[in-house]
């Protein structure tokens, strides 16, 4: 077979000898169903067996190729029955473990004899060992275990070989280098030659058979080249899907809103509070984006308690004096009520009226408040996603407000584009607490323009925060009986531990019982997911005018709860919350003057890594730091809330690693849009398999 042009590499891969229906399905598993997938199934890691290791110099946790001589060999019956042999090499002694092992095999091992072996090197109860090594003797001259070059090892499935996978593999790498060079390329020399990248030919075949003269440390450190050439290619992929969708929404226009807002300016003018310069900035980057008829799509990113839902006001207004409507949705029930109930409180001296839908209402209501938005008598709607139902009709809708975007997926925010009046489209807001480093912005939201709010609210306390074992729960409750005697009104969190909601709230609730049963002397309250919104928010409203003094809740308050006479938080089972959602919780509390503390108790012995997280959120307040560290330990897919969607799942990039490669990324689309656009759709349909679909809305 030869890949005569690109339409050979979307062959299926069935068209390679040796792959029947079975083992098709196998790598149909892992994603791969043309030759081209094969081909950039690229290795995740490479072994070294360039060199023998001398047995001290071995780490647990690596593989390595060893030399040594036997030195005994012993059948060991206990619970399982196990085949010792013990070599040393004069630096040290390893043992080789065996729990399957034949008696041809058993009487192999005699005394000094010289063996090699290839594993991975684990900690044993006497030396270290490597259990069922690859192994050969020395004698042997044709099975050498070391290897001029490095080996690759792929990402398989159950019941696949990596043998398999090579041998597979080698049929269209044997075809990929017979192809002319060019037939792959998608990027112009212009980004590859400054930056000495290989052309795609070369960087696939050389990552999949790495040479003796490759560079062994860079290839290890995923700092070739050929390493890369291909990073770059996908970060490039995603980054050029979002700004393609960004050029679509750029094809239709949206209203332009007057400069100038009254609505605004009295808004402003009664607050009780001088805004943040912050605050003053980003409103500004909204309006003046506004006044003009290019669809806005903005991102507004600001810690917990930066003061984001003013800024939401002051841009809605701008709209609303225009005569405009305007849509609020917020990704929960409680946290819809909340921004309803301020800005119903806000509107009242604004002369305007906002209207509330979500999934719940009563038919009767809903009927009145569809009617009133196609009448145009409701000026601001606020709710969940029910307000972008079929049905939801709006008369002139000229601005979306999406709180909390993190837990919305991107698909979500592109559907909401239909919603517009006379061929224009809404503008959109975009506002999320959970920060997203500059890197991921560039590659999640690069269709977004970005406003950050890097400023709190004067007078705001640093949260003093301590991380204990669930061991001192008694001093722990000592402690939330005299916050509560000095006026103080307290959280106590229990996060999601199970799957399921019933028994969290079970949980919850059984908390709030034994605290009660401790403190008789405090009143206390209780929210969870599986109570009425009605409920729920008539335990916050109470808790608000301070007739709570202890609140006990699910991660259900992690949102938009804002109490600002509140200042003590207990977390329960802190270390099975990601960090940026520790930080969320947290921010409940700290939002008035008096000083605040949080308490992160855990639950058992941590790990290290468990115990790291942790002393991050002693360390500092700062959501941005945290919320780096948080993408460091744990990944894009958690901390976008896209790991269920599968969107920005890197194949061979990694948004810590390859950090450095950004800036490149962002003048290389550039260059793609003025040189060679027409490539643009192969590249991110060779990188994204779902990206056109999304990217279609
Ligand atoms: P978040 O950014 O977390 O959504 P909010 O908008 O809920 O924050 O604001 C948190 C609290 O801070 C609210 O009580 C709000 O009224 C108050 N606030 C907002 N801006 C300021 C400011 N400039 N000065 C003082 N308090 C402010
Ligand atoms: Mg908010």
């Amino acid at each position: 077979m030869t890949l005569h042009d690109n339409t050979a590499l979307l062959n299926p891969i069935s068209t390679l000898r040796g792959i029947g229906p079975k083992s098709a399905e196998k790598f149909h598993k892992l994603g791969i169903f043309t030759i081209n997938d094969l081909l950039f199934h690229l290795p995740y890691r490479y072994e070294d067996r360039t060199s023998i290791k001398s047995i001290r110099q071995l780490l647990p946790g690596t593989s390595a190729v060893v030399e040594g001589e036997i030195l005994d060999s012993q059948l060991k019956v206990g619970r399982r029955r196990s085949l010792l042999v013990r070599i040393s090499d004069g630096s040290g002694f390893l043992t080789l473990r065996f729990f399957h092992f034949s008696k041809g095999q058993q009487d192999s091992f005699t005394k000094d004899k010289f063996i090699q072996c290839y594993g991975e090197i684990r900690r044993g109860p006497n030396s270290l060992e490597i259990t069922h090594p690859e192994y050969s003797f020395t004698s042997d001259e044709k099975k050498q275990l070391t290897q001029d070059y490095l080996t690759p090892v792929y990402h398989s499935t159950e019941g696949m070989h990596q043998t398999s996978i090579r041998k597979i593999l080698d049929q269209a790498l044997d075809a990929l280098s017979l192809s002319s060079n060019e037939m792959m390329d998608l990027l112009p020399n212009s980004i590859t030659n400054p930056l000495h990248l290989p052309g795609l030919k070369d960087a696939i075949l050389q990552l999949h058979r790495p040479t003796a003269q490759t560079n062994t440390q860079q290839l290890l450190g995923f700092k070739h080249p050929s390493q890369q050439r291909l990073i770059l290619e996908e970060l490039l992929a995603h980054h050029l899907s979002l700004k393609e969708l960004r050029n679509k929404t750029l094809v239709y226009g949206a209203p332009a809103f007057d400069q100038k807002s009254e609505l605004t300016e009295k808004f402003i003018k009664q607050l009780p509070f001088e805004l943040t310069g912050a605050q003053q900035r980003v409103i500004a980057e909204i309006t003046q984006n506004q006044s003009t008829s290019i669809p806005m799509l903005r991102l507004v990113q600001g810690d917990v308690g930066s003061g984001k839902t003013v800024v939401a006001m002051a841009a809605a207004l701008q709209a609303i004096s225009s005569g405009w409507q305007v849509a609020l949705m917020a990704p929960t029930e409680t946290l819809a009520e909340q921004h309803f109930q301020n800005f119903t409180s806000w509107a009242e001296q604004l002369n305007i009226n906002v209207g509330w839908l979500t999934g719940k209402l009563k038919r009767s209501l809903r009927k009145t408040t569809l009617e009133d938005l196609a009448q145009g008598r409701l000026q601001l709607l606020v709710g969940t996603h029910a307000l972008f139902q079929d049905e939801v009709k709006y008369k002139k809708l000229g601005l979306i407000i999406i709180d909390e975007q993190h837990r919305f997926g991107v698909h979500q925010r592109l559907a909401l584009k239909e919603k517009g009046y006379e061929g224009n489209i809404a503008h959109q807001l975009i506002m999320t607490a959970t920060p997203i480093p500059r890197t991921l912005a560039m590659t999640a939201y690069a269709d977004l323009d970005l406003s950050i709010i890097d400023e709190l609210p004067k007078g705001r306390q640093h949260i003093d925060t301590v991380v204990l074992p669930d061991s001192r729960r008694e001093q722990i409750i000592q402690r939330v009986s005299e916050a509560c005697k000095n006026g103080r009104q307290v959280y106590w969190v229990c996060p999601l531990i199970e799957e399921s909601e019933l028994l969290d709230a079970q949980a919850a609730e059984n908390t709030a019982e034994n605290l009660q049963h401790i403190l008789p002397e405090l009143t206390i309250g209780l929210v969870h997911g599986r109570m009425k919104s009605e409920q729920k928010s008539g335990v916050i409203a109470e808790f608000k005018k301070a007739n709570i003094n202890l609140l006990v809740a699910t991660t259900v308050i992690e949102v938009g709860v804002d109490v600002p006479n509140a200042s003590l938080m207990i977390i329960e089972n802190a270390e099975r919350l990601g960090l940026s959602q520790l930080h969320q919780l947290r921010g409940r509390v700290g939002r008035g003057s008096i000083k605040s503390n949080c308490v992160l108790m855990y639950n058992g012995k941590l790990s290290k890594i468990g115990h790291e997280r942790l002393s991050i959120m002693r360390e500092t307040n700062d959501g941005f730091a945290i919320a780096e560290k948080d993408l460091e330990l744990r990944g894009p897919g958690e901390l976008l809330g896209t790991k269920q969607t599968g969107l920005l799942q890197l194949r061979v990039a990694d948004i810590t690693r390859d950090q450095y490669l950004f800036p490149i990324v962002e003048k290389a689309a550039t260059k793609m849009f003025k040189e060679c656009p027409e490539n643009i759709t192969p590249l991110i349909q060779r990188w994204l398999k779902q990206g056109l679909q999304y990217g279609n809305v």
